[in-house]
């Protein structure tokens, strides 16, 4: 099939064409995103407040609303050239499955050994922390993807990597637990009797497995009380979904190559920087004027942020230590029921996305981790690759839209972001391919209760 199509499997950019620019969507933004606020004193938080905890060079670009781009270092672009430019593959065999005459593409991130884009960040992060002359970085990690790829950015600079891990991933996911330390990290179960706030935790509930908000906690207190440390993030911030515009800005060089325009572009949503960094470009078109696209952020049923949540300021995490962001919540004290999308888990959302999605830039759909594992076994038997549940959420809807394509005999194409390989998440596939997966979708009493304890500001 592929013979008579001048589309080859894999559009590849050559090395040189890889962006070195970041592009920052909040410079064409006119609404802008709302400022994170100091939890102590509701008063919009400075570089001051913020070098205490991360690093500087990357507070500037958290804060910056008006710059368009910003210069990748060349070091950075060096470590890029390792993975980048990744492949945008048009999923030919999915279609046939599928038998639409839709096009399918995927910008596929899984291709290095951390399995997801958060390498993209990472190594930013990593970078200017060197840079500043710090001696290391401390973090958190629940599913362990973000833990292994700072590991990986930080070998790579010399620097001292200390990951929190949530205790239940810690004992569920030995093979992440030992990636992170093959690289050099230093890998603590959390909560821990190394810090005041895991102590606390630990007397007061000494069987707890852990969980994400905690393991902040941890990792912010070791970073503010350790000389030449800074607490980095993996996802949420802006600085965060700067870095990963090289995700979305390499997707359309590559469209662009071949005179490619998308109908329909689709990203899965956790804190929101894969889905940003995709759709970033493409929204700067629109916010310009100059194109328009349908663009679709989807989200396990289990942690509906977008398609439930409020549009209001909250904690960024459960302890009620971190700064307030004004973000689509369902309340920092909400804890999703076990899904096997760990990376999908947060309360929370990217305060950009949280205002593009208000000012109604682009859609949002809730989908069932059943059906999203239908989806993810239906890619993996003709498209080859084992996909992360994350990634997954993404297949669900680009198959659920090519199959409206095959109704209505439309020839939409449609971009998804494929944002990692699902090799440490085979519990979650044992669970599906046993029958025994189950779907909890949170009742309208259970959110409104969360909701109702929001803080009251403004
Ligand atoms: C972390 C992760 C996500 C979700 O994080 P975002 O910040 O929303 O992009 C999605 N897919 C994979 C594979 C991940 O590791």
């Amino acid at each position: 099939m592929n013979m008579k199509e001048e589309i080859p499997y894999k559009i590849y950019l050559e090395e040189k064409e890889i962006p070195t620019q970041w592009y920052n969507v909040r410079a064409d933004m006119k609404n802008k995103p709302a400022p994170l606020l100091n939890p102590a004193t509701l008063q919009p938080l400075g570089m001051e407040d913020l070098n205490h905890v991360f690093c500087t060079e990357l507070n500037k670009q958290e804060l910056d609303n008006d710059t368009p781009y910003f210069d990748i270092p060349e070091e950075i672009l060096n470590f890029y050239r390792m993975y980048r430019p990744s492949p945008l593959v048009r999923a030919y065999f999915l279609e046939k499955a599928l038998g639409t005459p839709a096009k399918i593409y995927y910008k596929f991130e899984g291709n290095n050994t951390s399995g997801s884009h958060k390498l993209n960040s990472a190594i930013a992060q990593a970078y200017y922390a060197k840079k500043q002359g710090l001696k290391g970085v401390t973090t958190e990690t629940g599913a362990g993807q973000w833990g292994t790829a700072l590991s990986m950015a930080c070998s790579y600079f010399g620097l001292d990597c200390q990951v929190y891990m949530v205790k239940c991933s810690y004992d569920q996911k030995p093979f992440r637990r030992e990636v992170m330390r093959t690289y050099g990290a230093k890998v603590t179960p959390s909560p821990s009797l190394s810090t005041n706030v895991g102590r606390k935790i630990l007397s007061e509930h000494p069987d707890t497995t852990g969980s994400l908000g905690c393991a902040i906690s941890e990792a912010v207190e070791a970073a503010t009380t350790q000389e030449g440390y800074r607490y980095v993030l993996g996802s949420v911030l802006n600085q965060v979904l700067l870095h990963q515009t090289i995700i979305g800005l390499e997707t359309k060089k590559a469209l662009d190559k071949y005179g490619i325009k998308p109908d329909i572009i689709i990203g899965c949503a956790g804190g929101g920087s894969n889905l940003g960094g995709l759709i970033s470009p493409f929204v700067g078109e629109m916010l310009r004027g100059e194109a328009d696209y349908r663009i679709i952020a989807v989200e396990p049923a289990s942690c509906p942020s977008f398609t439930r949540g409020k549009f209001a300021y909250d904690f960024c995490d459960t302890g009620m230590i971190c700064p307030l962001a004004k973000m689509y919540t369902l309340g920092s004290q909400f804890i999703p029921s076990a899904n096997h999308a760990g990376g999908l888990r947060f309360h929370g959302m990217s305060t950009i996305l949280s205002q593009l999605y208000n000012d109604g830039l682009f859609e949002a759909k809730a989908v069932e981790q059943t059906a999203v594992f239908d989806a993810a076994t239906q890619f993996a038997r003709v498209e080859g690759i084992l996909p992360a549940p994350e990634s997954s959420h993404a297949i669900r809807i680009a198959i659920d839209e090519a199959m409206k394509c095959k109704e209505t005999g439309e020839e939409k194409t449609i971009v998804f972001g494929l944002t990692g390989t699902g090799y440490f998440d085979l519990y979650a596939y044992e669970a599906f391919n046993n029958g025994t997966m189950t779907d909890i979708i949170p009742s309208d009493e259970t959110i409104d209760s969360f909701l109702s304890r929001l803080p009251k500001v403004d």
